[in-house]
This record gives structure tokens, C-alpha cells and sequence, in this order.
């Protein structure tokens, strides 16, 4: 449902800022090739999920997991080369962007670019932050000078950033990144690092000079692990630690944290599966380059855009071919735009002959 208006007998109690606010904009379509959430194309490899399962045998059910998934934030720890105490594991990163909204968007403000990732947006406006949002640049790159101007006008709050760009893939420069930083003051900044994997930069670096920003990084993507939910935030031990308290108690089941655990010992598949869908990402969009209509953007992550003359058209030829994509041509500057996950090169063969059979 996704009605704004109250209805007739609905319940009062519900905050208008909830009820105004749009359902989660996702329908799930049932086609073979779904290249419609950036997902891995792959699941976790079989004998990991084995060893995974062993693990979750070996596990107390009976008893509440970690107060704040210790054992698992140490193995993120040694993993990403941080202090613990900088760790932050929540079911999903979107959990950590609904809480780093109330540590720092309630009751200030949520400032981030247009598009945008649409949970920041819905976030900022169920809790009652007052959203600002600047368009980005023609080319997709961050508007500087403009996000400077909000940092300095608006009161302080939390600055989402996402490198690669989603939904354009486009990725900036640490300098300019860093001019944002240096402008930030009190600002929390949130560099939402959900495909760093797939190009571009690597934030940890500059979350270790600013003590106001924050790495967001997740299982969903590079991982193949979306069906599991984790998403982790590495940050300075205070911002943590304030971050922390808004996480409810024993977030993390034991189950999701013995794979995890497994998958963290044994990283060697996810860096294949990058360089894999890094290539085929070439392929793909040098196989779509000479297509008379279609255009496909350049992208730095694991999806790229698509601009088609007709948007409605490619999505429902593409559904006739058993793919599903995800329809972004509503989003400013975005007129006509399909996002195309990478998917197997089988999938991407299917992509390709398809997007050429409509001219
Ligand atoms: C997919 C994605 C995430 C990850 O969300 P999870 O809740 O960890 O699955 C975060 N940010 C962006 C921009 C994404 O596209």
C-alpha cells in the first residue's frame, strides 16, 4: 500500500511525517535473469555454505547472541586493518543509515545529492530531519561547491555520500571528496562505500583523518551475501560509540554470524567474482556501443545506466526476454534511464542480444 492520504478509520497515533511518506519503492518480478538489486549473479560458494553450516550446528541457540556482535566486529576488525572499537555490524546497512540518520538528521539536517540512494531520503523524511538535496552534476560528479555552500548554511546533521555513485556508477576524486570533508565542521559524513570493490576509492584512508566521517560498507553486493543481512560502519572509536547506542541490543543472530565468520576467513572468492564482473561489465557495454538508440553510461560499480528513448518500452522488451532491470527514469536527470545489474556472461549474453533486438 502506498497510500498518502489518511484513510477513513485508519489509526491516529501514526506521525504524519510515516504516513507521508511512500512504501519501500521495490515489486519483485519473477524472471530468469535478475538484474534488478545489484546482487552477486553468484551464491556463497558450496563448500563455504558447508562450513558454514557446521558452524551454525556447533552454535547455542538457545542463548542471545553477542551484545553488540563482538566476536564478528573483531573478525571485521583484522579483516579491514581497523580498531574494533570502530566497528559498528547491524543487519543490512540500510539498518545503519536509519541510525546514523537519528544520531545526526533528527531534529538537523539530512544533506545529500540528487539522485540519490532512496533509503537516505525516506529515512530523513519518516524521522522528521529536514532534507536537503543538491542535483548532481551533469557528468554525475559530486556538485562541491554547492554541497559547501548547504554545509555552511544549513545547521549541522549527516552528509550521505555514496562512491561509486548509485544509481550512476560514477565515482569522484579523493581530492574532491576530501574538499568535502575539509568543509564539513561538525557534520557527520557518511561515505556509503556499498560497491567500493567494483572501482574507485577506498575510503578507509579518509575516515582515519576526519573523526566526523564514517566508512558504510556491506555482505549484500561483492559478497554474495544479500540473503544473509549484515552491513558493517567503520568509524572513529567516539562516533562509534555514540552509533553504537542507538543499535538495538543483540541485532545479529548467531546464524548470520558463524557465516559470516566463514566468509571472512575465506575472502579469496569475492575478488574472482569482482574481476569477473568488472570484465564483463567491459564487455557488456562495448557489445551495446555501436546501438543506434541506446546508450550505455560509463559506471565504475557492478550496474551501469542504460539510456533508452523509451524507457517503458526497454523495460517491458526486456521482461519479454526473461530480464528484469530497474526503472530510474523518474530520477532527475535520469530521463529514460534503465539500471542493468552485471550478471553471469550467460546473463549478460541474453542482456545484449536483447537491448540489440530493439532499435
Ligand atoms: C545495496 C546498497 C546498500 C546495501 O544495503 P544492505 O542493507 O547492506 O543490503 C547500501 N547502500 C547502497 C547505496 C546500496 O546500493
Amino acid at each position: 500500500m502506498t497510500s498518502t492520504s489518511p484513510l477513513k478509520g485508519a489509526p491516529t497515533g501514526v506521525r504524519p511525517a510515516v504516513r507521508a511518506v511512500p512504501a519501500y519503492p521495490f515489486s519483485p518480478i519473477q524472471v530468469p535473469i535478475k538484474l534488478d538489486q545489484n546482487e552477486n549473479p553468484y551464491d556463497f560458494p558450496a563448500e563455504l555454505k558447508a562450513q558454514a553450516l557446521q558452524k551454525m550446528l556447533e552454535q547455542p541457540w538457545n542463548r542471545y547472541p553477542d551484545l553488540h556482535a563482538d566476536t564478528l566486529a573483531a573478525h571485521i576488525a583484522e579483516y579491514e586493518g581497523w580498531d574494533v572499537d570502530g566497528v559498528v555490524v547491524t543487519p543490512g546497512s540500510n539498518v545503519l543509515i536509519k541510525l546514523l540518520t537519528e544520531l545526526a538528521g533528527i531534529e538537523q539536517t539530512v544533506l545529500t545529492v540528487d539522485p540519490t540512494f532512496s533509503v537516505y531520503t525516506l529515512e530523513a523524511r519518516m524521522l522528521g530531519a529536514r532534507l536537503v538535496q543538491v542535483p548532481l552534476n551533469e557528468d554525475f560528479s559530486l556538485p562541491v561547491d554547492r554541497l559547501k555552500i548547504e554545509l555552511e548554511r544549513q545547521r549541522p546533521g549527516v552528509l550521505y555520500i555514496t562512491q561509486p555513485h548509485a544509481p550512476t556508477g560514477h565515482v569522484d576524486s579523493v581530492a574532491r571528496v576530501r574538499e568535502l570533508l575539509d568543509a564539513a565542521g561538525e557534520w557527520v559524513v557518511v561515505l556509503d562505500e556499498a560497491y567500493y570493490q567494483y572501482g574507485g576509492i577506498d575510503g578507509r584512508e579518509l575516515v582515519r583523518q576526519y573523526p566526523n566521517a564514517l566508512s558504510l560498507r556491506t555482505f549484500s553486493k561483492a559478497w554474495g551475501l544479500a540473503g544473509l543481512r549484515a552491513g558493517y560502519a567503520l568509524a572513529g572509536a567516539d562516533l562509534a560509540t555514540q552509533l553504537q547506542k542507538l543499535v538495538p541490543a543483540f541485532n545479529m543472530s548467531v546464524l548470520t554470524q558463524a557465516a559470516l565468520e566463514v566468509a571472512l576467513k575465506n575472502p579469496g572468492y569475492v575478488q574472482e567474482r569482482v574481476a569477473e564482473a568488472v570484465a564483463e561489465r567491459g564487455r557488456v557495454q562495448a557489445a551495446l556501443a555501436d546501438h543506434p538508440t541506446c546508450q550505455a553510461l560509463p559506471s565504475q560499480s557492478n550496474f551501469f545506466l542504460l539510456r533508452t528513448p523509451d524507457a517503458e518500452a526497454m523495460y517491458r522488451h526486456l521482461i519479454d526476454h526473461g530480464i528484469v532491470v530497474r526503472r530510474q527514469d523518474h530520477l532527475t536527470g535520469l530521463e529514460g534511464c534503465l539500471r542493468v545489474g552485471i550478471g553471469t556472461p550467460a546473463e549478460n549474453d541474453v542482456l545484449i542480444g536483447a537491448v540489440q533486438a530493439l532499435k
